[in-house]
């Protein structure tokens, strides 16, 4: 059956007025960049619903897109009648013919919103319902939970009749509640972070710490790899590479091993907060878990956390390692997190990190390194890229023509 438009419910929508209307457009916007493939589908965006007229394109390669997009509850593919009884009961026995396997109860929905249509709501449930049953007659009616509700609604541009619900992905429109700097490694935590505030609305850029010829070329590629598993709920993401090797070679230098983990989180955040204010982002998000490692105590947390008053958000911060892999595994970020390139705080490592580095110590210590001009020059070299899911296509096309 070939499906005219797609008929959009909003997620949650507590808020109300201006900020509604803003919701709206955002997830307009987000659900156009999405269906970029499909340029003939033409979105109407209401108070209640939101419709993606397909003009031709094909619903079965736009439906798993779309259920990507944040902020929608549910959605129902559809298909345009011409406004009169007869078409309305024809196209109704298409669907029941194509549907019915000869278990399912079945109920009709009507709505009516254009009211010069001849018929009521009820009349028109009336009407099509006896027309099924004529049609089948064993069929149950169930008027709770039936397994094929089907929905019709005479509107001023229509009718439409639809009988599929699906989920959509739930959570906020991205960029309906401003923008994040996601402190991206190549593990498996960040990128579920990421994930998660997405989900809540925060548009994300990806900040990455890389310290060549320390770290290897496949450590970056890995990080890009893996903010492109992001992509599809956002369409792009700019990803900003930030040059490390002197920062991390300095503490080393200048400072006793135990304190390195703590000097050098400290300068990550440092620069993270700089980056931040330059591209306006509001907050920083990273994947922290408590207790996993000697970084994530509360002790370390703090100490680190000194730097700056930037709200930091930790989405993973008290979920299970395996809960974390669960999600990790859900947007098939898991096999790419744990290909085994060392990232630049592995590498630096030291065998026997401060768990509870004292304050203090701390600051004394960093006052034999020159912060300011280590971040000036640090902060010279990002090199920043939008990472979309359409350019790596293109990229392996590329790399084809090359083999
Ligand atoms: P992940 O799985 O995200 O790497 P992890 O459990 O390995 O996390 P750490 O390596 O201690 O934990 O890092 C804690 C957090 O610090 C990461 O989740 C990430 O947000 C940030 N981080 C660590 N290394 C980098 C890096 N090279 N670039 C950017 N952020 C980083
Ligand atoms: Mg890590």
């Amino acid at each position: 059956m070939q499906y005219t438009e797609i008929m959009v419910r909003y997620g949650e929508l507590s808020t109300k007025g201006k900020n509604r209307r803003s919701f709206i457009m955002q997830l307009a916007q987000n659900v156009r960049g999405a269906l970029v493939d499909f340029p003939a589908i033409k979105i109407h965006a209401d108070r209640d619903r939101m419709h993606l007229i397909l003009n031709g394109e094909d619903s079965t390669q736009v439906i798993p897109k779309l259920s990507k997009v944040f902020g929608i509850q549910t959605f129902s593919p559809s298909i345009q009648v011409a406004k009169n009884p007869q078409d309305l009961k024809a196209t109704t026995e298409e669907i029941m013919e194509a549907v019915y396997t000869g278990k399912e109860t079945f109920k009709i929905t009507a709505k009516r919103s254009d009211h010069s249509f001849e018929m009521d709501s009820h009349e028109i449930q009336q009407f099509l319902g006896n027309a099924v049953v004529d049609r089948f007659p064993d069929i149950k009616v169930q008027m709770k939970r039936p397994d094929i509700n089907l929905r019709v609604e005479i509107r001023r541009d229509g009718a439409y009749l639809s009988y599929e619900t699906i989920k959509g992905a739930g959570g906020l429109p991205v960029g309906s509640s401003g923008k994040g700097m996601l402190m991206l490694s190549g593990g498996i935590d960040s990128p579920v972070a990421g994930y998660l505030s997405m989900k809540r609305g925060v548009e994300i850029e990806a900040v990455h710490f890389a310290s060549p010829p320390y770290t290897s070329d496949q450590a970056l590629q890995k990080a890009k790899d893996l903010t492109e598993k992001l992509t599809p709920y956002v369409g792009s993401i700019q990803f900003i590479e930030v040059p490390f090797t002197e920062i991390q070679e300095e503490i080393k230098q200048h400072t006793p091993q135990g304190y390195w983990m703590t000097l050098t989180r400290r300068m990550m955040l440092r620069i993270t907060d700089a980056i931040r204010e330059m591209r306006h982002g509001l907050v920083i998000i990273n994947g922290e878990s408590l207790g996993q490692v000697a970084s994530q105590t509360l002790h370390s947390m703090v100490a680190i956390n000194e730097v700056t008053s930037t709200p930091i958000i930790r989405p993973v911060a008290t979920m299970d390692k395996t809960e974390i892999i669960e999600l990790a595994e859900k947007i098939d970020t898991f096999k790419l997190a744990i290909q085994p390139f060392e990232d630049c705080c592995t590498i630096f490592a030291p065998p026997q990190p401060k768990t509870r580095p004292k304050m203090d110590k701390v600051l004394e210590l960093e006052k034999r390194l020159d912060i300011d001009g280590l971040m000036t020059r640090c902060l010279a070299g990002l090199k920043i890229e939008a990472i979309s899911a359409a350019q790596s296509e293109t990229q392996v096309e590329e790399f084809a023509d090359l083999l």
